[in-house]
């Protein structure tokens, strides 16, 4: 670049006023509830949140609250006909809710990746990991065969996973909790999302295990510039990872704040009955 172009180019750039970056995640009135005895009941009542880039948002609440049937939702994973959906789900602008089912599907691939509790439910038993990784890049990136068990032992050796070029070729039920859900943090990273979900990712594993997978998620958080919605009951995980906390009670969310204002100075009585719970 010429020098009086790149002073030209500088002083656009650095003298318009840095915008407030728009959110990767905004959840709007969102609403979820589901048919029993004939009636439509809610589960998530209009609730309301944002994920920021580069942002970890803890979901907090006891059991029941409706945290993973928020996750669910943000995914269109609510069965039809089952379940039924209303407000927006944002997504870099673009309301996922009103997406036609196959534009949702790429999103699912592509943009938004999620782990759960157990990552038995995900593995296919009987395919081999090295398989089940590749085939989430031939599907959601493209890529070759070839290019793509290259890919797969890289993303292995990037959760650090011990011998990764052997666990290619064993089976799911040959690794350890740990071992597999850092195969689901693999495979979530396979598709290069904006948004990981992670929901209860650690809540199965001990204590020292459950250590340094949030380690990695931060790690690959960093690293990537990956925006985390991370659900857990557990106030410890949160101290850990979480910029900001979204606290919900019985289907509503009754706080939002960033997590040193929350553990601090927490306004409503639910969170503070949270907070007093931690040991
Ligand atoms: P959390 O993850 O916070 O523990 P959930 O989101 O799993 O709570 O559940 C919230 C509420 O929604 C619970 O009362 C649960 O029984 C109900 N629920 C979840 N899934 C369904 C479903 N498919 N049909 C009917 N009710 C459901
Ligand atoms: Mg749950």
């Amino acid at each position: 670049m010429c020098s009086v172009v790149r002073e030209i180019w500088m002083s656009v750039h650095l003298e318009a006023p840095i915008a407030a970056e728009s959110p990767v995640l905004a959840v709007r009135e969102l609403r979820t509830s589901f048919l029993s005895g004939g009636e439509w009941r809610s589960v998530v009542k209009g609730i309301s949140f944002d994920v920021n880039p580069r942002e970890t948002v803890a979901l907090v609440g006891e059991s029941g609250s409706g945290k993973s049937v928020t996750a669910l939702s943000i995914m269109r994973l609510i069965e039809q006909g089952q379940g039924r959906l209303s407000g927006q789900v944002e997504l870099e602008g673009r309301d996922l809710l009103a997406l036609p089912d196959k534009s949702m599907q790429q999103v699912r691939g592509r943009d938004v990746a999620m782990i759960f509790q157990e990552p038995m439910t995900s593995l296919n038993p009987v395919l081999k990991i090295g398989f089940q990784i590749g085939e989430a890049l031939v599907r959601h990136r493209g890529m070759s065969r070839a290019a793509a068990e290259a890919e797969a032992l890289r993303l292995l050796e990037r959760v650090r996973i011990p011998s990764a070029k052997e666990r290619l070729a064993d089976f799911p039920h040959r690794l350890s909790g740990g071992m597999r859900q850092r195969v689901m943090i693999a495979m979530a990273l396979a598709c290069r999302p904006k948004l990981l979900i992670a929901d209860e990712p650690t809540t199965a594993l001990d204590v020292t295990i459950q250590a340094q997978i949030l380690e990695l998620i931060r790690m690959l958080q960093e690293e990537e510039g990956m925006s985390v919605l991370f659900i857990t009951h557990d106030m410890g995980v949160v101290a850990e990872i979480a910029d900001k906390v979204v606290v919900m009670f019985r289907g509503d969310v009754v706080e939002t704040g960033p997590t040193e204002k929350i553990f601090s100075a927490a306004s409503h009585p639910y969170t503070r009955a949270l907070m007093a719970a931690v040991p």
